[in-house]
């Protein structure tokens, strides 16, 4: 998904990223955005030794907000540095969806054809439980990204404010 930026400098580029950021957080504000969400169906299966978790199938909602630049800057220097700043912030992202494409696929292998040795009222709390534990431990992941990269800003998704 992509919301509309405006500006021929950079600092009016800044500030249409600032009043147009679909992220918020008290005065800060992020160009980008990756929100997912998990969730898994699968059949309890009562068995001798206890329970089978079977048809298991996990559901992954990725969402990328980014901005694009809907007015052509003022040069060639800033066409090329918005380019730039947005490859990065793009790959960025990605690095989000990555995240949740792996917690995606650990769920499936943690609970496909899972056989317990407990009842399913109990395999169901804890396959439940699981899934809570991989969403925050993803969430976690997504929190740490962003705090060493200041999101993103060390992988180059800053706009320089020299570019003329
Ligand atoms: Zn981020």
């Amino acid at each position: 998904m992509t919301y509309p930026v405006y500006g021929e400098t950079v600092e009016e580029i800044k500030r249409s990223i600032a009043d147009n950021a679909p992220s918020r957080n008290g005065n800060s504000y992020y160009a980008g955005l990756t929100k997912w969400n998990l969730a898994a169906t699968y059949d309890l299966i009562p068995t001798h030794q206890g329970c089978l978790l079977d048809n298991a199938e996990v559901y992954l909602t990725l969402r990328i907000h980014l901005p694009v630049l809907a007015q052509k800057p003022r040069s060639a220097a800033l066409e090329r540095e918005w380019r730039r700043f947005f490859n990065s912030l793009n790959a960025h992202e990605a690095l989000h969806g990555q995240n949740a494409h792996r917690a995606a696929t650990t769920l499936l292998a943690k609970i496909s054809g899972k056989r317990t040795d407990v009842p399913c009222s109990r395999a169901k709390l804890i396959a439940e439980q699981a899934t809570q534990t991989l969403i925050e431990r993803i969430s976690a992941y997504d929190k740490d990204l962003d705090a060493r990269t200041h999101h993103g800003a060390t992988q180059g998704a800053i706009l320089n404010p020299s570019v003329q």
